[in-house]
């Protein structure tokens, strides 16, 4: 039984502390975990004892806010003197705690050591404790006074409490910078000494105060050698500079904490690479920093190891490209670049004319590329990307420019990543920048006229509506027929047609402005835009002129020629927002100027525009006729041309539209892919193509085309594995056909979704190639399979330039081991010419048209060459 004056007082002194309701205290529960790590032991409180109950201050390893007063032998503890443990091996074998509602219930404790927690001498509040399931008989003198020590800081937390309770806050101070010396100094040694690393606790002017047992092993000296010691006299000069900058900002508190590298001296001089990291101590109350704590830990072999992984990269870098690039090798503190002799013949210099310098490498980049390679060089630099790489244009002696494939890898950084050295080569891609280039020209310009076509029609068209809706500027559509064209091209022949479209495009182009864009559309159909005209009559004037110009007679073999011209306007302003709606006012405008008599134009009026089938029937439509069963696939033969068998087939999707008949997918894929119709209707036709194809013999492969809208769907790489297993086609016989507006889109997203197919065994298409931007580095970038080259080429291969593109893309694409299919071969002079290009495989009408899944298995019985391929 407690005495009972001193149980009043120790009552009173605890309700006046107030601490039985408060928060719980994160330091208080660290200290309890600390103390459950030390001695290996499930449970560690901090108890308060109050009258009838036992408070859970701070606890580890057991649930509740407390239990009875009853039976708890902590009781027993409290009644000892402060400071001086109570250790009880095995409670069940002692009488004093065998009845214990703990040791009989639960926790079912066996062991237990505490010590009382005194916030004056002899005023004993409570018990910082430890128990065990099992009797520790091992637990010693050792143990028991490290218990000790850790009570202090526990108490050490009373007191702050009490001062803070009762508004001493001088006195709180006081008690803290005690407490929390004592706290943290205890703490920090029992850590310290158990530790493996090497730990250190340093004043803020760096001077060592302590130095953990550790450093015999790590470095080889004495702990007391050291203290008293600076960290610099002990580091690499070479490291040196760098990590006293970073020792500065910890001791100016302008960061809290610091994880270097450095290689230390040991005792017997050799350097070894020491991982370092630091945290400022503050002082609880005022925050100020009382200094900061180092651990050591020495990494020699793993940096060994990395050194040695870098060695090996810049190796492989160097041995890479000892053929025909330039290399250059960067020292980033000094500025110097070192350049192979093949880097200075790439751009015609003789070595000796070349400043080995950066800023100087500078100089020669394109103005426009500066800032694109900076920033990519940066992204390298700070860890953004693994390698840098860089496409940019360098000014070669002549002046001229040669484009540059530029790929580097920072091969040596400080401790703290900063690049010291950066390696690289330097390929000259001149050639395909160039054939780029006319390939995107190609894309986007009418072959006979170099007008832009009516891709670039429509994208100068939306261009000027934004900025017309930007800027509030007007601008004009033009369309505009030729009047008896159709005569010439019969009367004198197709080269008098060709010849006239020529003449009146170079006549076109004389009329406008600079800014403004005329376009050939097709045939005999061209199209301008007036971009940012003042009033709608400049419009007229020019229409005028327009007429004018393409009225004048031209000679053509001794004959005189000429022919009228009918324009349509259509006016456009800042409030114009749909460019097709545009077009088509300008298109019916050009109607009634033809109605009018020819030869004349006219300006669009709403009112006499007629009444017409609007396509939002049918989008509308569209989801009926999914229901109905009314889209179909049609599979048109690929043909293996070394071979001349069919390789497999592509699946085309077909509308049978009840009223209408056949709607071609180029009229209903767009609909379906803004409703988002698209992404069931091509789920859709994966499940029928895969379940067709199955059905083929191995190893013909089906080919499916697939929307940049489906792609962007999560769910889509599911939908093709649905497929897959819906059929039992193996993966390896389905080639997805996607178009480079899915590669543009570059995302993540599209780069895994992509690998993850390919993961899987799913082969992908480039389709359409050469009709978008044409960028050959899509092949690089991504693993292609086959590359689709576009009807369009096959029908510009009458020209040589064609041709040699041609050619540029089959050996890009053989080098990066994909296949060539061409498409839309017609005649059998385009096969010759393909096949003379080295294309592996055809489609095209030469061979077959589309055909419905029916006719199939005859076709691959008998094999395509009843046209004799
Ligand atoms: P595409 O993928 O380039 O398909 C080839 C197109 O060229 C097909 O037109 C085909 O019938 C046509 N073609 C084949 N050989 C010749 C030839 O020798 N000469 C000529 N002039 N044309 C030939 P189709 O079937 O009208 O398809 C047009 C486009 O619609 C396709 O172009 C494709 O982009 C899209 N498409 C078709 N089916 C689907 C589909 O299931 N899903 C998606 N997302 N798009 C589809
Ligand atoms: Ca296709
Ligand atoms: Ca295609």
């Amino acid at each position: 039984m407690p005495h009972p004056t001193l149980e009043q007082e120790r009552l009173d002194a605890l309700r006046a502390l107030r601490i039985l309701g408060s928060t719980p205290e994160p330091h208080l529960d660290a200290v309890c975990r600390i103390a459950a790590e030390l001695f290996a032991v499930p449970i560690v409180l901090v108890l308060l004892v109050d009258e009838t109950r036992i408070w859970f201050k701070a606890r580890w390893g057991v649930e509740g806010e407390g239990i009875d007063r009853e039976g708890a032998f902590c009781d027993l503890t409290i009644q000892g003197q402060a400071g001086i443990p109570l250790v009880i091996p095995d409670l069940l074998g002692d009488p004093r705690s065998a009845d214990s509602p703990l040791v009989v219930g639960q926790p079912r404790a066996r062991f237990y050591a505490g010590v009382p927690l005194a916030l004056r001498s002899g005023l004993n509040l409570g018990t910082f404790c430890i128990m065990d399931r099992t009797p520790r008989p091992d637990f010693g003198a050792r143990e028991t006074r490290l218990l000790g020590e850790l009570a202090v800081i526990v108490e050490a937390h009373l007191r702050l409490h009490e001062a803070r309770v009762t508004g001493e806050t001088d006195a709180a101070r006081r008690l803290m910078a005690e407490g929390a010396l004592r706290q943290s100094e205890q703490r920090f040694r029992l850590l310290a000494e158990t530790s493996t690393d090497v730990i250190i606790w340093s004043d803020l002017d760096t001077t060592r105060r302590y130095v953990s047992p550790a450093i015999r092993t790590v470095l080889g000296y004495e702990p007391d050698e050291l203290v008293g010691t600076k960290p610099l006299d002990f580091v690499h000069p070479e490291d040196a500079e760098a990590y006293g900058l970073v020792l500065d900002d910890l001791t100016r508190a302008r960061i809290d904490q610091a994880s270097t590298c450095q290689r230390y001296r040991r005792k017997d001089g050799a350097w070894v690479t020491m991982e370092v990291s630091q945290s400022l101590a503050r002082d609880p109350v005022t925050n100020s920093p009382t200094g900061y704590v180092t651990s050591l830990r020495d990494i020699t072999e793993r940096k060994a190891v990395e050194d040695a992984l870098r060695l090996s990269e810049e190796r492989l870098a160097l041995a890479l490209n000892s053929g025909s690039d330039g290399l250059w090798d960067w020292d980033v503190v000094t500025g110097e670049v070192k350049l192979s002799d093949h880097w200075a013949s790439m751009l015609a210099y003789d070595r000796s004319e070349i400043v080995p310098d950066i800023s100087s490498w500078y100089t020669l980049i394109h103005p426009d590329d500066v800032e694109h390679s900076r920033r990519t060089l940066a992204d390298h630099f700070d860890g953004r990307t693994a390698a840098f790489e860089c496409e940019y244009r360098l000014r070669a002696k002549g002046g001229h420019y040669i484009w540059i494939l530029a790929r580097g890898k920072v091969v040596g950084r400080t401790a703290d990543g900063v690049p010291l050295r950066v390696v690289g080569t330097h390929i000259d891609i001149t050639r395909r920048k160039t054939d780029e280039q006319r390939i995107a020209h190609l894309a986007l310009h009418d072959p006979l006229t170099d007008l832009p076509n009516r891709t670039l029609f429509w994208e100068r068209l939306t261009d000027e509506i934004r900025h017309a809706t930007a800027h509030a500027t007007r601008f004009a559509v033009l369309t505009c027929d030729l009047d008896g064209f159709k005569g010439i091209n019969d009367g004198f022949g197709h080269p008098a047609g060709d010849l006239l479209l020529q003449t009146v495009a170079a006549r076109l182009l004389a009329v406008v402005r600079n800014v403004d864009t005329v376009a050939r559309l097709g045939g005999d159909e061209f199209a301008i835009i007036l971009s940012r005209i003042r009033h709608a009559h400049d419009a007229g004037t020019m229409a005028t002129r327009i007429i004018e110009a393409v009225n004048r007679p031209m000679a053509f073999n001794g004959h005189t020629m000429s022919v009228g011209a009918s324009v349509g306007i259509a006016f456009g302003t800042g409030d114009t927002h749909d460019a097709v709606a545009l077009f088509r006012q300008s298109d019916a405008a050009l109607y009634q100027a033809k109605a009018a008599g020819k030869n004349t134009y006219r300006f669009h009026n709403p009112s006499a525009e007629t009444a017409r089938a609007v396509p939002g029937s049918l989008k509308s439509e569209m989801r009926e006729a999914m229901k109905r069963g009314d889209f179909q696939l049609l599979y048109q033969p690929i043909v293996e041309l070394e071979t001349g068998t069919i390789a497999g087939f592509e699946a085309l999707m077909r509308w049978e539209h009840p009223l209408r008949g056949e709607i071609a997918p180029s009229e209903f894929i767009p609909l379906a892919e803004e409703s988002g119709l698209i992404i069931p209707l091509g789920a859709w036709v994966l499940k029928e193509a895969c379940r067709q194809a199955a059905s083929w013999p191995a190893p013909l492969k089906i080919a499916v085309n697939v929307s940049a809208i489906q792609f962007q769907q999560i769910s889509m790489e599911e939908t093709v594995l649905r497929a897959l297993a819906g059929s039992g086609l193996p993966p390896h016989r389905l080639e997805l056909e996607i178009t480079e507006t899915i590669l543009m889109q570059k995302t993540e997203a599209v780069t895994r979704t992509i690998r993850r197919l390919r993961d899987i065994g799913v082969r992908i298409a480039l389709d359409d190639f050469g009709t978008g931007y044409s960028s050959l580095s899509y092949l690089h970038q991504f693993d292609i399979d086959t590359v689709k080259i576009d009807r369009s080429f096959v029908v510009a291969m009458t020209s040589p330039r064609t041709v040699t593109i041609m050619r540029a893309i089959v050996a890009l694409a053989k080098n990066l081991g994909a296949r060539v299919t061409v498409e839309g071969v017609e005649t059998r002079d385009q096969l010759d010419l393909v096949r003379a290009e080295g294309c592996t495989e055809v489609q095209g009408y030469f061979f077959s048209p589309p055909l419905p899944a029916e006719g199939l298995v005859r076709l691959i019985a008998t094999g395509p060459s009843r046209r004799a391929a």
